[in-house]
């Protein structure tokens, strides 16, 4: 998980001023000691950290929080608003040109993640945008790079424009935004050469495909995973380039997360996406401001619906609706149900988007990864047709053989039926409620 190590020593943090009905200025001091630290630790740039802790400090000692009736949560309320100020505030959106084919240059080190996310994005903008993208492999030097765009196109069924890696990068941008006129292409998206080091020869070339036509947006991609390695890249990269916006990858294994909380500090540019993953659907928008309640443990619920508004198909959740209003709902059911929440990734993940629950006791400790799943998924597969559509003829001696059928306990069989009973009767309570003649509306 990202930022895990921060997340950890700020709540620790913010747990000890949090109920206090007395802030004093000590206090404040202390925490901000302690912020210091999770800071530094979580390999911050120490001119960010200094800037952040003295913002901080200004503001939690002002007699306006000092006075009110809540002062630890007051301080909290600051600390969260300057860690999103300190990611960028506001979500940044891409930049769409008014005469297109809007064009984008992804810009960055080999191994970044550059051609992967040339993919993702081009997946985002027509999935959330509507765009018809045209991706340009200009990545002529590091070898298999242009095979690498071809095989992402063909898997997202998107055009890439390529002429293998004899011509000149500048030569292949500059044809592929002449057939994207020519083809109605409303965005281009040109996967650049990546070099091991920053060079001079890297970053002429990078000069002239600007100079061919005025990017709109200019993506450096860095790996989250280098921590202030990647803040330096993208400072040298905007120098020598001027870059519009950063998508940092593989914020997924980076645990400290140094690099997302520094960088638009360092360079003044907004980090626009992050990748979560490897697979062509894990890139998502940088909002500050939910990343900042997800460091803090607040939860991060509109991450959370969008994702499932994302993942979930629609007609399912309709036809699931009318069964459990019908009473009609069945192991089956069940299943298909359990099948649409895997979509939406890591169960770990998904609980941590819900406020408050890293705070439940035992709750780290206990297991989500994927195999709990799989393990009631092998349960009601076990059952007979008749068994997961009438669970009330499941007898002892039928329990034992799902239990062996599925090679799970007897009471791992119990658990999952009685669980599956009282999310009957759950139902039934509420259908009841929302089904009832006059619900909703008031007696007169
Ligand atoms: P390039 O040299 O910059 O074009 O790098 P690639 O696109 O080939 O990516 C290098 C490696 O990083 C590949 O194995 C990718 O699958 C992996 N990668 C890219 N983005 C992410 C991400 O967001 N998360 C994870 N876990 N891996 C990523």
């Amino acid at each position: 998980m990202a930022f895990e190590g921060l997340s950890e020593r700020l709540q620790g943090t913010i747990a000890k001023i949090k109920g206090k009905g007395k802030v004093t200025e000590q206090d404040v001091k202390l925490m901000m000691r302690e912020v210091r630290f999770a800071l530094i630790e979580a390999d911050v740039n120490l001119k960010v950290v200094k800037k952040f802790v003295k913002s901080v400090s200004e503001r939690a000692v002002g007699s306006d929080v000092m006075q009110s009736l809540t002062p630890g949560q007051q301080v909290i309320k600051i600390v969260q608003e300057e860690l999103t100020q300190l990611m960028g505030g506001e979500q940044s959106p891409v930049k769409f040109s008014t005469r297109p084919p809007t064009v984008i240059m992804m810009v960055g080190l080999q191994g970044a993640g550059k051609t992967t996310t040339t993919g993702k994005l081009a997946n985002v903008l027509r999935k959330k945008y509507n765009k018809k993208p045209l991706l340009v492999a200009a990545d002529v030097y590091r070898p298999a790079a242009v095979q690498q765009l071809q095989t992402l196109g063909k898997q997202l069924s998107i055009p890439v424009f390529d002429k293998g890696t004899d011509v000149s990068p500048v030569e292949i941008a500059r044809e592929a935004i002449e057939l994207a006129k020519e083809e109605h292409h409303d965005v281009v998206i040109i996967d650049t050469a990546g070099r091991l080091h920053i060079d001079e020869a890297l970053m002429q070339e990078l000069k002239d495909i600007r100079a061919l036509k005025e990017p709109d947006e200019v993506f450096l991609v860095v790996d989250a995973m280098t921590g202030q390695d990647a803040v330096n890249v993208a400072e040298s990269f905007n120098e020598a380039v001027g870059i519009t916006g950063v998508v940092l990858t593989k914020l997924d294994g980076d645990t400290r997360g140094g690099a997302a909380l520094s960088i638009r500090s360092v360079t003044e540019k907004p980090i626009k996406f992050v990748g979560m993953g490897e697979k062509m659907d894990a890139l998502e928008p940088f909002h500050p401001e939910r990343m900042a309640q997800r460091i803090l443990g607040m939860g991060d619920v509109l991450s959370l619906i969008e994702k499932a508004q994302a993942t979930v198909d629609a007609d399912k959740a309709k036809e699931l609706e009318e069964k459990f209003k019908t009473q009609s709902f069945t192991f089956d059911d069940f299943l298909d149900q359990m099948s649409q929440v895997k979509k939406m990734g890591p169960l770990e993940d998904i609980i941590k988007m819900i406020p408050g629950m890293n705070k439940v006791k035992g709750l780290d400790k206990m297991n989500f990864d994927d195999k709990q799943i799989n393990h009631i998924e092998a349960i009601i597969q076990s059952m007979t047709i008749a068994e997961r559509t009438n669970p009330e003829i499941i007898n002892a001696s039928r329990r034992k053989r799902i239990s062996k059928g599925s090679g799970r306990s007897v009471q791992e069989v119990n658990r999952l039926i009685k669980q599956f009973d009282e999310m009957k009767k759950m139902m039934k309570q509420m259908s009841g409620l929302a089904g009832a003649p006059g619900a909703g509306k008031k007696k007169k």
